[in-house]
C-alpha cells in the first residue's frame, strides 16, 4: 500500500501520521518518506493494513491517497509510476552532467577499469575512454574479490584518484561501495554509488544507500543468482529508504557452463522495463568474462532496449590487476560506442516509422 502525503501537511499533522503508522506497524519496520515523481510517499506491506487501519489513515489530514499495490515491490513498480524515471548524473560535482533513463535518451556509456590501480593507469584510461565517447568513468576503489589474496583496491586513495580523473576529463564517476560505514565517504567523492552483485542482499547497505544525505544515484547490479523479483525488492529497499534514483544493471547470472563467466540474461531487459520505471543498463564484461564477446553483447543489449552499458576498459588490459581477460582497449570501446549509438538511432527511427 502506498500512502501519499499532502504537500500542505503541517509538521503536527505529519507527526500525527507517523505516530499512527508506528502504532499500526507496532514499530516493527523503519518508516521513511521518499519524494518520487513529485509526490511524497511511504509504502507499507498490504498485510499490516486492515480495513480499520486504512480508514484511520484516510482520516488523517496529512494523507491524500492510499494506493493498493498488487506486487511485493511497490515504489519501483511501473503501475505506481507509468513514466520512465530519468536520473540526472553529476550534479554534485564539477563535471558534464548526463541523463540516464527515459525513452529518447541516447544510450549512456560507462567505461573504465575494473579497479583503480595507479594514478597513471587511471588517468591514461580516463582520457582514452573520454576520447572514445564514454559519458561516465567507472573504476573500483574498493574491490569485492573472491580470494582474500587478490588485489583489494586502493581504498580512499583510489577515490581521490577518481575525483582527479573527473576534474581532468569532466566525466562523472561511478565506484563501488561495499560497507555501510563507507557510504558517506564514497558518496562524497563519486557521482553514482555502485552496489555490486555480491551485495544485492546486504540490506543494511541498501538502506544506507537510500538514506545517505548526498542522495547520490545508485547503480544496483543484479545478484549472481537473483530472481528479477528479488532484485526489484533490493531496489525497493533503497527507494523506500528515501532515494528514488536507482539504476538497475544486468551483469549476468551464474549457470553451469564455464565457457563464459556468467550467462547474460537479456530477456530481463524488456521484462524489467515492463515491471519497473527504473532505468536498466547492461554490463557485458562481467556477463561474459571474455573481451571478444563484449562487442556483440553490447549491440545485443542495446537492441534489447538497455538504456546504456557499463564496459570494463583498460589502457593496457594485459597488465590489469583485476578482470584483464574481459577488459577491452579504448580503441575497441570507440567502435562499440559508434555501433551502439547508430543502433539506437536506427531503433528510434523505426519507432517513428511504425507510429506514422
Ligand atoms: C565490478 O563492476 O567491477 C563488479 C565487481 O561487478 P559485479 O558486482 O557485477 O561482479
Ligand atoms: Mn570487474
Amino acid at each position: 500500500m502506498i500512502i501519499t502525503i499532502s504537500n500542505q501537511a503541517s509538521s503536527e499533522e505529519r507527526a500525527q501520521l507517523m505516530s499512527l503508522l508506528c502504532r499500526i506497524t507496532a514499530s516493527r519496520m523503519p518508516l521513511a518518506t521518499t519524494h518520487i515523481s513529485g509526490r511524497e510517499v511511504i509504502a507499507l506491506d498490504n498485510t499490516v493494513l486492515d480495513v480499520q487501519s486504512q480508514q484511520l489513515l484516510l482520516q488523517q489530514p496529512a494523507v491524500t491517497e492510499l494506493l493498493p499495490m498488487k506486487t511485493s515491490y511497490q515504489l519501483v513498480s511501473r503501475s505506481f509510476q507509468p513514466a520512465d524515471t530519468r536520473i540526472l548524473i553529476g550534479t554534485g560535482h564539477a563535471c558534464t552532467p548526463i541523463t540516464v533513463g527515459g525513452p529518447s535518451a541516447s544510450p549512456v556509456i560507462i567505461a573504465g577499469p575494473c579497479a583503480v590501480e595507479s594514478r597513471e593507469q587511471l588517468l591514461t584510461t580516463a582520457h582514452a575512454v573520454k576520447a572514445a565517447g564514454a559519458n561516465i568513468l567507472r573504476g573500483g576503489a574498493f574491490k569485492p574479490r573472491t580470494s582474500p589474496y587478490q588485489f583489494q583496491g586502493l581504498g580512499v586513495e583510489g577515490l581521490k584518484l577518481l575525483a582527479e580523473a573527473r576534474e581532468q576529463t569532466g566525466l562523472p564517476i561511478v565506484t563501488e561501495v561495499m560497507e555501510t560505514e563507507m557510504v558517506d565517504t564514497v558518496a562524497e567523492y563519486s557521482d553514482i554509488l555502485q552496489i555490486g552483485a555480491r551485495n544485492v542482499q546486504n540490506y543494511a547497505l541498501l538502506r544506507a544507500a537510500g538514506k545517505h544525505s548526498a542522495k547520490r544515484p545508485v547503480l544496483l547490479k543484479r545478484g549472481l543468482a537473483s530472481t528479477v523479483e528479488e532484485w526489484l525488492l533490493a531496489a525497493e529497499y533503497i527507494v523506500a529508504a528515501g532515494n528514488p534514483n536507482v539504476i538497475l544493471c544486468e551483469r549476468g547470472i551464474r549457470s553451469y557452463d564455464p565457457q563464459t563467466r556468467n550467462v547474460l540474461d537479456l530477456t530481463c531487459v524488456p521484462l524489467i522495463q515492463e515491471l519497473t520505471h527504473l532505468p536498466i543498463l547492461v554490463d557485458p564484461s562481467h556477463a561474459t568474462g571474455r573481451r571478444e564477446l563484449v562487442p556483440a553483447m553490447s549491440r545485443a543489449s542495446i537492441a534489447a532496449g538497455a538504456q546504456g552499458l557499463i564496459i570494463e576498459t583498460h589502457c593496457d588490459p594485459s597488465t590489469a590487476l583485476c578482470d584483464g581477460r574481459q577488459s577491452i582497449t579504448p580503441e575497441q570501446l570507440a567502435r562499440i560506442v559508434a555501433e551502439t549509438r547508430a543502433l539506437s538511432h536506427l531503433m528510434q527511427g523505426s519507432e517513428l516509422v511504425q507510429v506514422a
